[in-house]
């Protein structure tokens, strides 16, 4: 049932990098709470410790036992939300620090990566109901084999969305190191402009896209309980970027044609090289994989010659080591002749609803790579995206010749325009 007047907040690791911070946080969040709402925060771990985490572990194994890593890695949410639940007692308001398991997050027994089966949210409904600030761990839920779990990298943002959802919240907000989602990451470009809609559709290719202001899986949650985010920054009150259900078009208001443009390094290429060209064989190269859990992004086959033609595709780099053996041995039982990785590319996407219905998007997407200079190896669209695959020393002049061709620095429609007055 839906609860008036409760919002999830949820802090990423910068914003709570250090106690100067947590105290910051800790006074927004007694405001918000000073409005009468009723408040259910979500941290992450302070400022790199989910990296230094992983480096200590690295260092006393090469492959740690993926249970054990993630008794390590969900200690770091542990010591931010004992630290802000005390920030907040000390301003005077109540407040209660769950872990993931304890507050009633179930997950399956994916360590590493693991997916919320249920919220069992009573725990949290009575200390709300008392009048406490909640404090919940992020990126971390417990098994149904009752062992600790972690997320996935970004967690934190499916635990807040999943809690916004599970308690019927109002809504979801991000705070974050940017005031919103931007044009493009404001890292890279200089002039990228704070976007202050986008549909959920949007943000997901977007994030799928490498766009690592949300969590790609939180963006799916959101859209099927229909939870609307706000993401917005942590350090100023200013209007982030909401984004919600498709804005209705309605008479002189179109949607822009492109959004933003995303861009992401975290993927290796693959080439097999001289497979006989026959009917399964696309079918024999990827099913182990599939099996593997390995998830293959863009496919390109060549034309063929005299029989035999090049398969390339993109997976992630961190999946490699273990596509490798099975690659090896698909290449034996295939008959192909060459077998090679690249993990020197990066991919630039192009993400807006309002491609669907514009014809031209992609020629002008390509025209702005080649007026670059830039060779495109792979490309792949959807209704809404077009991806192409580029060096990876490419790739930030890449993202500029993209955002600049489209003129995204400019307040492009009348939906941004009408937003922002
Ligand atoms: P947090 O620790 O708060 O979860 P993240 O580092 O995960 O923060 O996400 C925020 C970062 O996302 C920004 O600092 C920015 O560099 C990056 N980013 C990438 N693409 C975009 C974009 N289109 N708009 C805003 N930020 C983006
Ligand atoms: N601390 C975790 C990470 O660095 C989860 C998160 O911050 O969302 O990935
Ligand atoms: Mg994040």
């Amino acid at each position: 049932m839906a609860s008036p007047g409760l919002l999830v907040q949820k802090f990423g690791g910068t914003s709570v990098a250090d106690v100067e911070r947590i105290g910051h946080v800790a006074r927004r969040v007694v405001a918000t709470a000073e409005t009468g709402k009723r408040v259910c925060v979500v941290v992450s771990a302070m400022g790199d410790t989910t990296d230094e985490l992983l480096a200590l572990s690295a260092r006393v194994a090469r492959a740690p036992h993926p249970r054990e890593l993630d008794m390590l890695l969900s200690a770091g949410e542990r010591i931010s939300m004992a630290l802000l639940a005390m920030a907040i007692e000390e301003q005077g308001r109540r407040a209660v620090s769950f872990t993931g398991g304890q507050a009633g997050i179930v997950t399956d027994t994916l360590h590493g990566k693991a997916r919320i089966v249920h919220i069992k949210a009573r725990r949290l409904r009575e200390a709300l109901d008392a009048g406490r600030i909640c404090i919940v761990a992020g990126f971390q839920g417990v098994s149904t084999e009752d062992d600790d779990t972690t997320l996935g990298r970004g967690g934190s943002d499916m635990t807040a969305v999943a809690l916004a959802a599970a308690l019927g919240a109002d809504g979801c907000e991000i705070l974050t190191d940017v005031e919103g989602v931007y044009t493009a990451d404001p890292r890279i470009v200089r002039e990228a402009r704070k976007l202050a809609t986008l549909s959920f559709e949007e943000m997901l290719e977007l994030a799928a896209s490498g766009a690592g202001v949300l969590m790609p899986r939180s963006v799916e949650v959101a859209r099927t309980h229909g939870v609307p985010i706000h993401v917005r920054s942590s350090f100023t009150d200013a209007e982030g970027t909401w984004i919600g259900q498709e804005v209705a078009v309605t008479d002189g208001m179109e949607q822009p044609i492109v959004s933003a443009v995303a861009h992401d390094t975290s993927e290796a290429k693959v080439t097999v090289g001289g497979v006989p060209d026959r009917p399964g064989i696309a079918a024999r190269l990827f099913r182990p994989l599939a099996d593997a859990g390995i998830n293959i992004d863009m496919i390109v086959q060549n034309v063929s010659a005299e029989g035999v033609t090049d398969i390339s595709f993109t997976l992630p780099k961190s999946d490699l080591a273990r596509a490798r053996p099975l690659l090896a041995e698909v290449r034996e039982a295939l008959g192909a002749e060459a077998l090679s990785e690249d993990d020197g590319i990066g991919k630039v996407t192009l993400v807006g609803a309002g491609m669907k219905t514009h014809p031209g998007v992609a020629a002008d997407m390509f025209d702005a790579l080649a007026d670059a200079g830039i060779n495109i190896q792979i490309i792949s669209t959807s209704p809404i995206r077009i991806s192409c695959v580029v060096r990876a020393t490419d790739l930030e002049r890449a993202v500029q010749a993209v955002h600049d061709r489209f003129g995204m620095a400019e307040a492009s429609s009348v939906r941004e325009e009408l937003a922002s007055s």
